[in-house]
């Protein structure tokens, strides 16, 4: 059984039974057989039903929250963003797919040349809880559009969202078996992957599922795209706007309860601001309202699971004992864990080298701007970052040398249908969204004529 537990409360909410081998067979050889007609369906028809989807999106917003905000404890208006990004990725495709993915002329010797984008057929996508519609349509609308179809295992902690996303699909009108959801753990993910329908695999989640995932791709020399972990620096240099800096940080490292991938994780500030820095970021984190995540007025609440409040607790203790100091916040409570403020963050301790995957700021001092740079870099991973300086020359030069796959100066780093995302180093490869993210699962063909 796979169920659907409160993280607020821990009261059951719904229990899924999982697939039978032979029902996870059936479903796969569905995808195979709705890939032959869907491959050749016009973008027109693609477009007239993601731009339905679009609005069903927008229409169900509050059911659609509260089922994710009940599943996994984000924020109700929280939850509401996400499903109004949703809707704008799916507009987004259907508008403009056809345009990415037309034939592109090459002039060559040839009397003719062009590149020529095919689908490649059925697609698995194995999906996080964190942003438990945002993730699945951000790998799986794209695909659709490519004219592939797609298969989700989704994270086991939100099989309701994961039920909810294939009705969308179904009640968008798209065609049977061109989306579904797949009820299994991950220890099926082998199979599926080995499967000679199954064509290419997207992952978002830990490092540890991607490296397996991405081992047994290999093995069966099948395409993947990784998006993984992230530690992701926000330089604050000495001339910035430090109110409007901190604002951005409260965002950055609270927004989804500390559960983003590209949250700001370690806080590297020039040493002539972090005093003023650190006291005005705790003074916001303690002025945070906590409670019951469906309700409006909650500021901060629940991590999705009490399993990863417990990790991020041994992460937090771990930094301590190699000499991190805690200023405020570091108690937990069931899947509860305050606001948490660490200074004097150092390589070596869990807080700099690991991911915190929740409400933890980490505070790292630097003298000059060789040294900040050094020390954003020094990271396994490299998935994104910022930079807040009144100097936009210098804030984008220092951009410029962050190793990562996104960089924002004087910005909230966030993804955005219209720019690529992605990461570097252990933080994946491969893209998502914009005309990149289209891109990935289709077959680039290379078509030279001469009469
Ligand atoms: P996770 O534990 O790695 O799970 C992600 C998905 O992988 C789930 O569906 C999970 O299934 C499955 N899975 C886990 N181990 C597997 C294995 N050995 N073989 C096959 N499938 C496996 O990650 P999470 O806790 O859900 O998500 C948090 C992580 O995702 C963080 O590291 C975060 O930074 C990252 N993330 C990255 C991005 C990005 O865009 N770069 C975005 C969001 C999140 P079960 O649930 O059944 O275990």
């Amino acid at each position: 059984m796979i169920s659907s537990i409160n993280p607020f409360d821990g009261k059951l909410l719904a229990e899924f039974s999982a697939l039978t081998p032979e029902e996870l067979n059936k479903k796969i050889s569905d995808a195979g057989e709705a890939f032959r007609s869907w491959r050749n369906s016009s973008f027109q028809n693609r477009k007239i039903l993601m731009l339905k989807l679009s609005e069903i999106l927008h229409d169900k917003k509050d059911e659609l929250s509260r089922i994710a905000t009940l599943e996994m404890g984000k924020l109700f208006i929280e939850s509401g963003l996400e499903i109004e990004k949703c809707s704008r990725l799916c507009k987004y495709y259907g508008e403009n797919a056809e345009q990415f993915l037309a034939d592109e002329t090459i002039e060559t010797e040839a009397e003719k040349s062009f590149i020529h984008y095919e689908p490649m057929g059925v697609i698995l996508g194995v999906m996080p809880w964190n942003f438990p519609y945002w993730q699945v349509l951000r790998f799986a609308v794209p695909a659709i559009m490519a004219g592939n179809v797609c298969l989700l295992k989704h994270a086991s902690n939100v099989p309701q969202c994961a039920v909810l996303i294939e009705e969308l699909f179904t009640e968008a009108g798209f065609p049977p078996a061109v989306f579904q959801t797949l009820m299994i753990d991950s220890s099926s993910v082998e199979k599926i992957i080995s499967h000679h329908l199954v064509k290419g695999i997207s992952l978002t989640g830990s490092e540890h599922a991607g490296s397996s995932v991405a081992s047994l791709a290999g093995k069966q020399i099948k395409k993947t795209v990784l998006e993984l972990g992230g530690s992701d620096p926000f330089i604050v240099l000495h001339d910035a706007e430090i109110n409007f800096a901190v604002k951005n940080a409260v965002s950055s490292r609270l927004g989804n309860n500390g559960q983003s991938c590209i949250a700001a994780k370690r806080f590297i500030v020039s040493e002539k601001i972090v005093d003023e820095f650190t006291d005005k970021l705790k003074e916001k984190f303690l002025s945070l309202q906590s409670g019951n995540p469906i309700n409006k007025k909650t500021q901060v609440s629940v991590m999705a699971r009490e399993d990863l409040a417990v990790e991020l607790e041994m992460q937090v203790n771990k930094s301590i004992d190699k000499g991190a100091q805690i200023i405020c916040g570091g108690r937990r409570e069931a899947a509860f864990f305050q606001p948490t403020i660490l200074v004097k963050v150092k390589p070596g301790m869990p807080a700099f080298d690991e991911e915190l995957f929740g409400p933890v700021a980490a505070i790292i001092s630097f003298t000059t701007e060789e040294e900040a740079i050094r020390l954003a870099n020094n990271s396994q991973f490299g998935l994104g970052g910022s930079v807040w300086t009144k100097d936009v020359a210098r804030g984008i030069s220092l951009a410029k040398q962050v190793e990562c796959g996104s960089v924002y100066v004087n910005t909230l780093m966030k993804s955005d249908q219209r720019m690529p995302f992605g990461g570097i180093k252990k933080s994946g490869y491969g893209r998502e969204l914009s005309l990149h993210g289209i891109r990935e699962f289709v077959n680039v063909k290379s078509v030279m004529v001469n009469s």
